[in-house]
């Protein structure tokens, strides 16, 4: 019987991490102020990490705090003083790709078990030995490995090893790439990538400045370095035997949404498998529409599969989504015609309108909104963003549940 791998779940702020805990993650990963790869996420003060791990613990749920960046020589006493600090918290672990990081880990928190970070890029399995030897619990298999080569880490390294299952891929290394501080200043290995592989690309000719040629066959332009977004799903239950231990989903600047969505499946595909060792494909394809529905690039497999299915997108760089996020259900009060539900809008939307409710159980409701009222109890037609509003329902639905519009094909 293959060991219930751990559902890693990316939270980038205090919201995401509650949305993450109740979709049904084993653990997320967050990012403090200070020194981890990104700078762009909302992050976590030195406050709300406290809060937040209270919070995950006494939901059963593990903090993983990233300390992930590539440290210049100014950033080591910071690293010191932060590293000090971690230790007073005792998240579950810390993950860093840094040896300096990793020295001042083993110096100052020996009690918080490290995990090596994807930036590290460890390929092999006596690469992963490398580690064992300096306190390192967990590797994350690089993104680049296929499956022989992770089955052969998680038989020959002697740790646990977790693999990237969902989300976006660089271009480069995993994150080894300089693209962002040559065009705007902003270094990826400090957690503030610009995401210049995905811009569109002309070819200019020196003497001819103004006269940019396309470099692609159609009007949309050129997008030679435009990653697709990994997703094992359609693979998984050859990740499942290879007995790796933990599934990682990227994606800490993501919307609610994202985070719901993608793990809400996971966590079912994981129950599944653990349960019956095998998946129908009519769940595959479920789980797949589903995941159509968050905003993101083509699907790939990655490096996954020896046979390569073209990892770069380059008919445009923007990302699709079959499913227009609407808002998340902050209350639910029972009343004698049925219920009245509240909802926080994040994206602006009519009623009367038909739209869908994902709740954290993974569960579906067609939901049909023929009035809406706002804090003051005045009728409206439409909800706009930051807005709380009101809606009467005939049936319960769940608290941080997602309400959203399934857009035409
Ligand atoms: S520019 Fe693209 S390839 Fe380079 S680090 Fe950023 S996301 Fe990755």
């Amino acid at each position: 019987m293959n060991k219930k791998p751990e559902l890693l779940a990316p939270a980038g702020n205090l919201e995401k991490m509650q949305i993450a805990v109740q979709y049904g993650a084993d653990a997320v990963y967050i990012g403090g102020p200070y020194l981890n790869l990104r700078n762009n996420a909302d992050n976590f003060t030195l406050h709300e990490l406290y809060d937040g791990i209270k919070f995950a613990h006494d939901n059963n749920t593990k903090v993983f705090i990233t300390v992930n960046v590539f440290a210049r020589n100014r950033h080591i006493n910071q690293a010191e003083k932060y590293i000090k600090y971690l230790n007073e918290l005792q998240p579950d672990a810390i993950i860093a790709s840094d040896p300096a990081i990793i020295l001042l880990c083993n110096e100052f928190a020996p009690d918080i078990p490290i995990h090596l970070s994807t930036q590290a890029n460890c390929t092999n399995w006596m690469h992963a030995r490398f580690w064992k030897k300096n306190n390192i619990s967990r590797i994350n298999a690089a993104r680049e490995l296929s499956l022989g080569e992770i089955k052969e880490l998680v038989q020959k390294s002697g740790l646990d090893i977790e693999c990237f299952v969902h989300g976006a891929m660089c271009t480069a290394y995993s994150g080894r790439c300089f693209l962002s501080s040559f065009a705007t200043g902003r270094s990826a290995n400090l957690g503030n990538c610009a995401q210049p592989c995905r811009w569109k690309y002309f070819l200019i000719e020196e003497t001819r400045p103004g006269e940019p040629f396309t470099v692609i066959e159609d009007n949309d332009g050129s997008h030679i370095f435009n990653s697709k977004d990994l997703c094992l799903l359609p693979h998984i239950e050859s990740l499942f035997k290879a007995g790796v231990h933990a599934w990682k989903i990227e994606g800490r600047m993501k919307s609610v949404h994202y985070v719901a969505t993608v793990v809400s499946v996971y966590r079912q595909v994981i129950d599944e498998l653990f349960k019956k060792g095998t998946l129908v494909k009519e769940d595959i394809h479920r789980w797949m529409n589903e995941l159509q529905k968050v905003s993101h690039r083509p699907y790939t497999a990655g490096f996954y599969l020896d046979e390569k299915d073209g990892l770069q997108f380059t008919d445009y760089s923007k990302p699709i989504a079959s499913a227009r996020f609407l808002g998340m259900i902050k209350g639910c009060d029972n009343f004698a015609d049925g219920w009245r539900i509240e909802v926080d809008v994040k994206n602006g939307f009519n009623v009367p309108g038909d739209y869908e409710l994902l709740q954290p159980d993974g569960s579906f409701q067609n939901i049909s909104i023929k009035e809406m009222w706002d804090a003051k109890s005045n009728l409206l037609c439409r909800a706009n963003p930051n807005q709380c509003i009101a809606f009467n329902h005939t049936a319960r639905v769940s608290r941080f549940s997602i309400l959203r519009e399934i857009l035409d094909g």
